[in-house]
């Protein structure tokens, strides 16, 4: 089923169609729209292996003039040392400012594309085709970017509205299942902050293959997401709330090497160790670090850090937080299941509030 919806980004608005299928008709969809433009599509080597011979065929059909840039995948290729790579097979393709980047691949391409596309030129435009879980239901909408620095994730990067979003479902298929558990994540914090019917379906196990349930879940993300940055589509109120069990994945992130935990492994830990503080403080129903511990093992996703680990020392890192103001720290706490607040703490209270196991 085609399913499209409208984001009003301040002065932008720009549709996300969701579209089991979308991408064999890909060619035909982006010719219509968008036909006599230049598009420089940016992938990486994985989607490239599954995708290419169809993705030629789709583009090569349509008469698209288009290049094809694809990155190493993982992480490393959200570093600003590639940006200046993908500038110049831009110039060498005299892509102009009426043309397209069409960012074609998981979170890690479509933020070092969404960068690309908001700085090359002072913006050219930009489409999203989200192949993961994670993008479909979070990094593709929204226009938040990011490149990763030495000193953290994410500490580079701009506000910049695609022109339009395509979400085929049908790509989680070929997603290992670890990057598909890893999106889900996401998914159980919309389900945790915003929607406890959506928590409650995900109990019944997700899976991959199983066309209109992925569909429609990925569907209520997005809406859920939709409503939420068209309140607030720079960060600075509501939106906040879908940063639940972030800031201490965010912690986490920095303060293990790249290979430690994946965005949505930090992020189960996350909403799990901040669920228990929030229990602990009196200010997060009892049971509600429970409910969540048992859905994240559902996906096969951690709830805890290694016995070893230093929560004090790990939650240092918060002074990075792009959310904090001042010394003025704001959490994202859950009242219950489906229903997130924001909680205002000194920085300085941070590690004795999150560190729930010290008594
Ligand atoms: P990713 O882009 O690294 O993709 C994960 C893996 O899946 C990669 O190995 C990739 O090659 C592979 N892959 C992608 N599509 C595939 C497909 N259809 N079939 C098989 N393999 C496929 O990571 P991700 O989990 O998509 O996203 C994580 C990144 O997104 C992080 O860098 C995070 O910071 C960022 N993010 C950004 C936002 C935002 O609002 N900008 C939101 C959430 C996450
Ligand atoms: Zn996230």
């Amino acid at each position: 089923m085609r399913q499209t919806l409208t984001i009003n980004a301040g002065q932008q608005k720009y549709t996300v169609t969701t579209e089991s299928g979308f991408f064999k008709r890909m060619g035909e969809t982006l010719a219509k729209s968008y036909g006599g433009r230049k598009i420089a599509l940016i992938t990486d080597d994985n989607v490239m292996k599954l995708y290419e011979e169809e993705l030629r065929n789709q583009m090569d059909k349509a008469g698209i003039e288009w290049t094809l840039i694809s990155l190493a995948p993982g992480e490393d290729s959200k570093s600003l040392d590639v940006i200046p790579k993908l500038y110049s097979r831009l110039l060498d393709f005299q892509l102009t400012r009426e043309d397209i980047i069409l960012a074609l691949g998981g979170g890690v391409v479509g933020d070092i594309s969404g960068f690309t596309a908001a700085t090359f030129l002072r913006g050219v435009n930009l489409i999203n085709i989200p192949t993961t879980l994670m993008a479909m239901v979070d990094a593709s909408i929204g226009g938040k970017n990011g490149a990763n620095l030495p000193e953290g994730r994410n500490m580079a990067g701009t506000f910049y509205q695609p022109l339009e979003v395509f979400i085929d479902p049908l790509f989680v298929r070929t997603l290992p299942d670890k990057v598909f558990d890893d999106g889900m994540a996401e998914v159980i914090k919309y389900g945790c902050a915003f929607d406890p019917d959506l928590f409650a379906d995900l109990a019944d196990k997700a899976s991959k293959n199983d066309g209109s349930g992925i569909e429609s879940i990925i569907y209520r993300c997005c809406l859920i997401k939709k409503q939420i940055i068209e309140l607030d589509s720079r960060d600075y109120g509501i939106a906040m709330l879908l940063n639940f069990g972030h800031t201490f994945g965010h912690c986490i992130e920095n303060y293990f090497p790249e290979e430690g935990f994946t965005h949505g492994e930090a992020v189960a830990i996350g909403m799990y160790t901040n669920a228990m503080a929030g229990e602990k403080a009196g200010l997060t129903a009892p049971g509600t670090g429970q409910a969540i511990k048992h859905l994240l093992m559902g996906y096969d996703l951690p709830f805890e850090l290694p016995e070893d680990a230093d929560i004090r020392k790990i939650s240092e890192a918060v002074k990075h937080d792009k959310k904090r103001r001042g010394n003025n720290l704001n959490i994202v706490l859950l009242e219950k299941i489906g229903k997130a607040f924001l909680y205002q703490m000194d920085k300085s209270q941070y590690a004795d509030f999150i560190d729930y196991k010290n008594l």
